[in-house]
């Protein structure tokens, strides 16, 4: 790890969700040349921020300004927290009724399908009905065994019906419902990187309560994974090229009842909360597709997701489990992963490779 120096930025550490840091850019080589406009709006419930590389600094600005325009559009589409969102209207449709989408919620449902499919619906966009059984969205509560099999029967990803040709969505029974919360921010990245490529911006790094975005070109960026068992101490440091990284575990949001911990990641086939302290952490082509198979991969297990990863040469895996004052970590796919910095690592499955100096 030569000439690695570790800058955590102000801005990251505010991240809500698992935090990851992004360490210097480049740091090897010196400072960088060209500055950065570092922004930051409060959407989807959560702190996102842009730091782009800026030769125009006004351009930049502007740029950034169109992106998180776009994300504050997606919200009211995508969005299961306002009654007005169009997903809102979608889910008070009853079996069979014939919903017609616009493009971004069209594109969102394909999407969100199209990954459940890919992993056997651990990822699966319509457990909103255990969502609400658990309250997840307010002050949480334990439901009865009656009321989780009531939302079982009305769970399951191949009810949601895309009639692609006509762009229609339509449930199978009546009380299936669309959640989004473990995709839409990583489609709004996407989508956010987009709009600055469009409006001339070469290289940026975005950070949406820890899904992160390296958008661009250029060298990687090195990245802090946090221990699970503490968000803000770092455990792992991660070389990211272009591309997505997301994370997720069960420590980041849901309620405590009579002394157990809920958290808000659900298993689709039983409607419990997953009893995981582990974080699984994802580095894909796309945003969305690293937010959701970061869901995805929790739910199937170490196991599980191990043999899935085996399958999927194009993803990488960072496995992180609490153990005494460190944690223990496993990989897959992935190369230039090693310790931060004074963090106590046991690799159980190391990384491939050994740039920047792994262990
Ligand atoms: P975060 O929102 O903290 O980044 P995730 O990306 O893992 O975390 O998404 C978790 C959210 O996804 C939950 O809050 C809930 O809205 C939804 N969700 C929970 N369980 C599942 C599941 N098995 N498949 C798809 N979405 C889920
Ligand atoms: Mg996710």
């Amino acid at each position: 790890m030569v000439g690695l120096r570790m800058r955590y930025r102000a801005g990251t550490v505010l991240a809500l969700a698992l935090a990851v840091w992004a360490a210097s850019a480049g740091a090897a080589a010196g400072p960088a040349a060209v500055p950065a406009v570092e922004r930051g709006r409060w959407l989807m419930g959560t702190l996102c921020t842009i730091s782009a590389e800026a030769p125009d600094t006004a351009q930049t600005a502007k740029a950034i300004d169109v992106a998180f325009g776009a994300i504050a559009r997606l919200e009211k589409v995508m969005s299961g927290w306002r009654d007005d969102s169009e997903l809102a209207r979608l889910n008070s449709r009853t079996g069979g009724e014939e919903f017609p989408c616009s493009p971004d919620l069209f594109a969102a449902l394909v999407a969100a399908r199209d990954l459940a499919a890919e992993t056997g619906g651990a990822f699966d966009p319509t457990v909103e009905p255990f969502i609400r059984a658990w309250d997840l969205r307010g002050e949480g509560r334990v439901p009865t065994a009656a009321e989780l099999d009531k939302a079982r029967d009305v769970v399951g990803y191949l009810g949601l019906q895309l009639d692609r040709a006509r762009r229609i969505a339509s449930f199978a029974r009546t009380g299936m419902a669309v959640d989004l919360g473990g995709i839409g921010k990583g489609i709004a990245l996407d989508r956010a990187a987009e709009a600055l490529r469009a409006g001339g911006v070469r290289r940026a790094l975005l950070n949406f309560g820890g899904e992160i975005l390296a958008a661009g070109e250029g060298e990687p960026r090195e990245l802090a994974v946090a221990d699970p068992a503490d968000r803000l101490r770092p455990a792992v440091l991660l070389k990211l090229a272009p591309g997505a990284l997301s994370t997720s575990a069960q420590s980041e949001r849901g309620f405590e009842r009579d002394g157990v911990r809920y958290g808000h990641i659900l298993d689709p086939r039983s409607g419990q909360p997953l009893a995981t302290r582990a974080s699984v952490s994802v580095v894909a082509a796309s945003s969305a597709r690293a937010d959701a198979l970061a869901t995805a991969l929790l739910v199937m297990g170490r196991q599980t997701a191990a043999a899935w990863a085996m399958e999927h040469r194009d993803v990488g895996v960072l496995w992180l489990e609490p153990a005494g004052e460190g944690v223990r970590a496993w990989t897959w796919n992935l190369e230039g992963v090693t310790a931060a910095p004074g963090a106590r690592v046991e690799w159980m499955r190391a990384p491939t490779t050994s740039r920047g100096g792994v262990r």
